[in-house]
């Protein structure tokens, strides 16, 4: 029996947090639904699922798609295409048995690539690898206004980028997806090849093909910063999400009103992946214009430790008092005071 075997490389990058995330395994859910129905399919697809954080990882081996389940999707810092990429090639070179003069092997693996920001890691040569392969089909999906087309641009020819990585834009690309899995897994038996084409790709001011002219988007890498506290009472992690507020308002020299930050969520999870250096930007609590109360506690405030984490905190009401407190991430029990201001952040997209 040959195989259809299909990808799907993830972005789990803590910016996917809350809604986006959301949405990927629910679209995941609602194409497993929709292709367990399809004969063909069943016969044919085998699923894959990798994703790229702080590391790739493949989740999910390659598996028929009766037995597949869509797995618990882990966020952490970082966006490890380039690693990602590597390991596609690996785990294809193990999986998807080649064609040879006596074997008829499988189908040629399609691969869909979604995600939401800029790679962290070394992804240029072994992109380069990709846009010159010819024996896999990748579908990328850029999802938001701080995907740079240029680094999907790089790895394939068939880009889509979404408006925003949220519920409405993903569950209409896994609708493609499912559509594009059944006509491929049908198409096989009679052409003997598997093909995705972008040509009855729904497109609408949301989800757009990106062609060769497609200029490229005027991405806005200090959109978001994202907190890493942990709870002072539950000892709990969750995410401190801050967008970016208002225009640059500056003068002649583009001296004038800094850009505040305000709340833009608070997540509370249960797994997070951390790089021991974390990437991304950092900011001074200064900018910070709102703030969001602990999820696990209702702590109203947070504190800066000495060893340089962050933690919910109860308000220190009388500015001349410290308050005694043990980190939650290091345990010290120490004296804190008010100060003027501390950068937070460092998590990356
Ligand atoms: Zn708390
Ligand atoms: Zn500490």
């Amino acid at each position: 029996m040959r195989k259809l075997p299909i990808y799907f490389v993830l972005d789990t990058s803590e910016s996917m947090v809350g809604e986006p995330i959301n949405a990927v395994v629910q679209g995941l859910v609602t194409m497993l639904g929709v292709l367990r129905k399809d004969p063909y399919a069943l016969e044919s697809a085998y699923l894959s699922v990798i994703t790229f954080g702080t590391e790739a990882k493949q989740l999910v081996p390659l598996t028929e798609l009766s037995q597949f389940q869509v797995p618990k999707l882990i966020l952490g810092s970082g966006t490890s295409l380039g690693a990602a990429l590597l390991l596609l090639e690996k785990r294809i070179a193990v999986e998807v048995t080649k064609s040879t003069a006596q074997v008829k092997g499988d189908y040629k693996p399609l691969v869909f690539l979604m995600t939401d920001g800029e790679p962290t890691d070394r992804w240029e040569t072994i992109a380069d690898k990709f846009l010159k392969n010819r024996s896999l089909q990748l579908v990328a999906i850029g999802c938001g206004p701080d995907t740079n087309l240029n680094t999907l641009r790089r790895i394939t020819e068939l880009v889509i980028t979404g408006a925003e990585a949220n519920q409405e834009t993903l569950a209409k690309f896994f609708k493609w997806v499912s559509a594009s899995v059944a006509t491929a897994s049908q198409s096989v038996d009679k052409t003997g090849e598997s093909k995705i084409s972008l040509e009855k790709f729904p497109q609408d001011d949301n989800l757009k093909i990106v062609e060769e002219t497609t200029p490229q988007q005027k991405t806005e890498p200090n959109r978001f910063v994202f907190m890493h506290n942990k709870c002072i009472k539950t000892k709990k992690f969750y995410i401190q999400k801050f967008e970016k507020s208002g225009q640059q308002t500056g003068g002649f020299f583009g001296l004038g009103k800094k850009n505040k930050y305000t709340k833009a969520g608070v997540f509370p999870l249960d797994d997070f992946e951390q790089l021991s250096s974390s990437g991304g930007i950092s900011i001074s609590t200064e900018l910070l214009d709102s703030t969001n109360p602990c999820p696990y506690c209702g702590n109203e405030s947070w504190a800066l430790c000495s060893c340089g984490k962050t933690h919910c905190s109860p308000e220190i009401k009388d500015a001349k008092k410290s308050l005694t407190l043990t980190c939650p991430w290091c345990n010290t029990t120490s004296d804190y005071g008010i100060v003027d201001s501390f950068s937070v952040g460092g998590g990356s997209g």
